[in-house]
């Protein structure tokens, strides 16, 4: 058996590159895990914990374990603030990283991609995101999440009484060519809803959707306790407008009374979906492979039958997907660049 010779190099230091370098290198092979940014994580990085009375289940917290076990090991190479270069194949293959000061160049066995995905960037909506103080996104509120014990008003820091989230902004919209469904968000917003009541059980919420998708366990139940106590309103407002003292009038349509209506709100969340990473166009000419491979815009088509041997993909950068869902995508990427690598030591 000769894995302790091979090298893997995974691209992307989220918990799907993460989860994927600790099982290649349980499996015996050497490791070279590059990243662009500055951390280790991803965006699961920067998720709160979603907790109300007990855990939710939310998997956000997964990702800090898998960044200790990927610092603690010894056979895995850890570079942060790199690009991959420049990618040749010859008997094995060889990569130029750029890391800022340094050029270096290694050689591997097989490439992972873990690349991850991009938040949708709503400025070109009708809804004032970047204008509007109090017009945050799912991740924008994460993140005040994680900075205070309750939901701040960026405007004034004040506690919003009536919060309003926006389902489906940039997903499952013909207008920018974005059909699929980012699965993901309608449980984030729910939970994020559920969050905010729990520590503030004044907060009104009202939620605008197209329908809600249920995926995972529990959920169905997790949701009806949910309708409980949000608003549901099925349609998507037309646009918003900002008043003096920083509150947000949404338009809308309501399917209940038949009528266009206006309501103020104190703060309004985009559930913005998920894009391919950013950088999936370049990141697939460096790799010379089909860039549909990175592009949740392909159909049925499989992506194995697009790759040469020796390149793998798995989590967010296949498509949309859950924590829970990319580590089991990074652990089965894991088993077939095993079974690629060492043939003879795979018992089916
Ligand atoms: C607002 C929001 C809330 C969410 N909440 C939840 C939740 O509660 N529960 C849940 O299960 N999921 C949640 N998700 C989804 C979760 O974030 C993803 O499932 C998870 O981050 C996917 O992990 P990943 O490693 O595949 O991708 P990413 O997290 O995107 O990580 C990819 C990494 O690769 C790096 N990278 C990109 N290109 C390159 C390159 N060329 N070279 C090197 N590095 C590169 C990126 O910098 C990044 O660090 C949420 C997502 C959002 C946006
Ligand atoms: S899974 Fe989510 S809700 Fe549960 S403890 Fe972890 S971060 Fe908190
Ligand atoms: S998960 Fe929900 S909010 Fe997200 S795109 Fe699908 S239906 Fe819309």
């Amino acid at each position: 058996m000769n894995t302790r010779q091979s090298t893997v190099l995974v691209i992307g230091g989220g918990v799907t590159g993460l989860t994927s370098a600790v099982h290649l290198s349980q499996q015996g092979f050497s490791v070279v895990i590059t990243e662009t940014a500055d951390r280790w994580g991803g965006h699961a990085a920067q998720l709160a914990c979603m907790a109300t009375d007990g855990c939710v289940s939310c998997g956000a917290c997964v990702v800090h374990g898998k960044i200790l076990q990927v610092l603690s090991h010894p056979n895995i190479q850890k570079c942060l603030n790199t690009r991959i270069e420049a990618v040749d194949k010859a008997e094995r293959f060889i990569v130029r990283l750029n890391q800022g000061q340094k050029i270096r160049q290694i050689e591997v066995d097989a490439i992972l991609v873990a690349s991850g995905f991009t938040p949708y960037a709503p400025h070109a909506k009708p809804y004032g995101y970047g204008r509007f103080a109090n017009v945050l996104t799912t991740l924008d509120l994460n993140i005040n999440l994680r900075q205070h014990t309750v939901v701040r008003r960026p405007s004034d820091a004040t506690a919003p009484r009536q919060i309003a989230f926006i389902q489906c902004v940039g997903s499952r919209d013909s207008s920018i060519n974005h059909l699929w469904c980012s699965k993901i968000c309608c449980g984030v917003s729910l939970r994020m809803a559920r969050r905010i009541q729990h520590r503030q059980p004044d907060t009104e919420i009202t939620f605008f959707y197209i329908d809600v998708q249920t995926f995972g366990k529990n959920f169905e139940m997790y949701y009806a306790d949910c309708r409980k106590q949000i608003r549901m309103i099925r349609t998507i407002p037309a646009d918003i407008l900002e008043t003096g003292d920083h509150r947000l009038n949404v338009s809308y349509f309501n399917p209940d009374t038949q009528s266009y209506q206006e309501t103020l709100f104190d703060m309004v969340v985009l559930s913005t979906g998920l894009e391919p990473s950013e950088n999936a166009g370049n990141l697939a000419v460096t790799l010379n492979i089909n860039p549909k491979a990175l592009n949740y815009t392909r159909n049925q088509e499989s992506v194995a039958a697009m790759l040469p041997d020796g390149i793998f993909i798995a989590g967010a950068a296949l498509e949309p997907m859950s924590i829970a869902e990319s580590v089991a995508s990074a652990e089965s990427a894991a088993f077939n660049i095993f079974q690629y690598l060492e043939p003879s030591q795979v018992i089916l």
